[in-house]
């Protein structure tokens, strides 16, 4: 006799898809029967340039240690956090990757009967979070593929607890200024919890994009979540943080697993704090990288949504599945993002510039055949 445990689930559980990461190079390398080497991934927004010696030498230092738990509370990171950016350690809540963050506010905000605001296309992480608690997600269509932050005003009511928002977004890489969110700010009930996604706020030129931690002392219902992950290069080691008012940090305190972020991420999050130059090399790399590419796209007729992200989303104007299959046996790994509502179009993480010369001339070859 068997037993249907996914009906036993809890209601909200039942109906999540679960999340579909991008396709491991040890699984395409034997599938294909080729060498990891020659695979290309640009399919997770990871960061291409491997990690800084730093931070090698930060993970080396600890290893010693790693019989013993990690200190909960994080307190060298929290200084070091602290220190970069103008807030007090009681304001932060440390993470297991910002994806941790984010469903700790899940889980402290949300419940049946309450709901979460987010933007079509945006980060997956946000419905499964809320729908996980069983709350309500409310999707709002998005504008030019970006956030239409007014639309996401009009669609919170009395049981909105949380809106979820990207700047920039992934998978679109669209993104607001300073004004716009200021606006939303203002105008949003003081009861509801807005959560700035920041994950990608390195890659863009200062100025360009709000920077969320100018508001924190300014509007207590602000979350501003950060990673690791992206330009800091330490996708691996999963570590994010939350940066809000000291009241909102001790409630996501609470619901926090007491050893979430672990003891190899903490010494290499604040490593990679300290190493300006690997930073600033990240971000170099990265706006040659989505020039090459866009100059690539344009030289195949294909129109892509400007980015300020490490990834770009490209158009191929046809249904997307076949194509990222045809890559895939080129040994190029990218990113279908039908899931988003997005079935033509593919997202590509910048890589080297020979990674992304790889991705080029497979598409070039795929495309024509
Ligand atoms: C990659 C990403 C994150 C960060 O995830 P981690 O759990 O920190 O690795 C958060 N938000 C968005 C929009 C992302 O794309």
């Amino acid at each position: 006799m068997s037993c249907d445990f996914l009906a036993r689930a809890v209601p909200g559980v039942q109906k999540l898809s679960p999340y579909v990461p991008g396709k491991p190079v040890d699984e395409l390398a034997r599938e294909l029967g080729l060498a990891v080497e020659d695979i290309v991934k640009l399919a997770s927004n990871e960061n291409p340039l491997g990690p800084s010696a730093a931070v090698i030498a930060a993970v080396q230092a600890a290893l010693p240690e790693i019989t013993r738990y990690p200190d909960g509370n994080g307190f060298a990171l929290k200084q070091a956090l602290a220190q970069t950016f103008g807030v007090a350690p009681s304001q932060l809540t440390l993470g297991n990757g910002s994806n941790d963050v984010l469903e700790l506010i899940a889980r402290a905000f949300l419940a049946p009967g309450l709901n979460a605001v987010f933007s079509q296309h945006a980060f997956a992480v946000y419905p499964l979070v809320t729908q996980a608690v069983g709350a309500e997600g409310r999707s709002v269509p998005a504008l030019d593929w970006g956030h239409d932050l007014p639309g996401m005003l009009e669609a919170c009511d009395a049981n909105t607890r949380v809106v979820f928002i990207a700047n920039p977004n992934n998978p679109t890489g669209t993104w607001f200024d300073h004004a716009a969110l200021e606006r939303f700010m203002q105008q949003i009930s003081e009861h509801v919890l807005v959560v700035l996604d920041e994950a990608y706020t390195e890659y863009s030129d200062a100025g360009e994009l709000p920077n969320g931690l100018d508001y924190l002392a300014q509007y207590p219902n602000l979350v501003v979540t950060r990673t690791f992950s992206k330009a800091y290069g330490l996708a691996a080691l999963r570590i994010g943080y939350a940066a809000s008012s000291v009241d909102v940090a001790d409630v996501l305190n609470r619901v926090r697993q007491p050893f979430n972020a672990n003891s190899l991420a903490l010494a290499a999050a604040v490593a990679a704090l300290t190493d300006v130059d690997y930073l600033e090399r990240s971000r170099a790399l990265n706006r040659a990288g989505m020039q090459q590419l866009e100059t690539g796209f344009s030289e195949l007729g294909l129109s892509w949504i400007t980015s300020r992200g490490n990834f770009i989303a490209v158009d191929l104007q046809q249904p997307a599945a076949p194509i990222y299959q045809a890559l895939l046996a080129e040994g190029v790994i990218v990113r279908p993002v039908a899931a988003y509502e997005m079935p033509t179009f593919l997202r590509v993480s910048i890589g080297l510039p020979a990674e992304n010369q790889r991705l080029l001339a497979a598409l070039r070859k795929v495309l024509s055949a």
